[in-house]
């Protein structure tokens, strides 16, 4: 049995932006008696210590927004790093040009980009739309892919800023500092608490080309997953080894 699991938050741990379902909290509350848990989330820190509930509170470590704000299991905070104002200026000018191509009728206008701080998350439809909504909207990432190609233009003039673009969550592409992706953060959290790789798992269901956890390949062993239910069937067998 892997000594620390790494986790993505949204169709990984919980159904998007959605809170985690009791029977699934007490698996994860198993294995934090066990092992470490670590979530590593586009998510900011508030919001998935919300969807993990008050059950789970000081026994995770926390890298949000990518892992560009890292926390230990009290909640002290490990580092972060903060995207400049031009680079969250440039993420913006991408994402207006990207609604102008793509014209989708969106709910509310104000719900489709959000302003992390480590990173911009552009919703395409918006970030809290119904869930149904959401899911059925890119379930495999096509949609975000094909407008990242025809956009390559503009990807590749975001990167000369120092800027990544990735898919994440369902309906999202996460902006965030060039290179400073889940990959690279979790090894830095790695190195930074003396873990060794090979005692490592990390949980996804983006880690596909493209997706936000696919930067972890290759980093420490993976487990790809289709969505949340699956990852709890493979940690129950996980719990079940002595
Ligand atoms: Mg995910």
């Amino acid at each position: 049995m892997p000594k620390h699991f790494f986790f993505d938050l949204d169709n990984t741990l919980t159904r998007s932006k959605s809170h985690i379902e009791p029977a699934h909290a007490e698996i994860l509350k198993r294995l934090a008696e066990r092992a470490d848990v670590v979530v590593v989330s586009g998510h900011d820190e508030n919001s998935i210590r919300r969807h993990l509930g008050v059950d789970l509170q000081n026994r995770y470590y926390i890298l949000s927004q990518n892992g560009n704000h890292a926390e230990d299991r009290n909640g002290k905070i490990i580092w972060e790093h903060k995207l400049g104002i031009s680079q969250v200026r440039s993420a913006h000018k991408f994402i207006e040009k990207a609604r102008s191509n793509l014209a989708l009728h969106v709910k509310d206008e104000n719900d489709i980009v959000e302003d992390r701080g480590c990173e911009v998350a552009y919703s395409l439809i918006g970030h809290h739309e119904d869930i149904e909504i959401k899911e059925a909207f890119d379930p495999d990432g096509s949609k975000r892919k094909k407008l990242l190609n025809d956009m390559r233009r503009d990807v590749e003039m975001l990167e000369s800023l120092g800027v990544e673009v990735r898919i994440g969550g369902t309906t999202v592409l996460d902006f965030m500092e060039k290179g400073k992706n889940k990959g690279y953060n979790v090894a830095k959290l790695i190195k930074t608490l003396g873990w060794k790789k090979a005692g490592c798992v990390y949980v996804g269901d983006a880690l596909f080309p493209g997706g936000n956890d696919e930067t972890v390949i290759g980093v420490i062993p993976t487990k790809p997953v289709v969505d949340y239910r699956e990852t709890y069937v493979y940690l129950e067998s996980v719990l079940k080894k002595p």
